[in-house]
């Protein structure tokens, strides 16, 4: 089950604010890499519960 495209669009990164992807059962920040768990259809936006992104990609060295 995947998130309402209108709901996905209207939602940010609680991290960063950047916008989500939809990734079947979580949500990726587009900006920061994190990924946020969907769990039967809701997106759980929490910062506490978002999963890090594997290695960050683009860091700022
Ligand atoms: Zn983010």
């Amino acid at each position: 089950m995947s998130v309402p495209e209108e709901l996905l669009k209207i939602m940010v990164c609680t991290v960063c604010r950047s916008p989500l992807e939809d990734q079947g059962d979580t949500l990726r920040c587009v900006g920061c890499g994190v990924r946020f768990p969907v769990q039967e259809g809701v997106p759980v936006m929490l910062p506490e519960a978002a999963i890090p992104a594997p290695d960050g990609g683009e860091e700022a060295s």
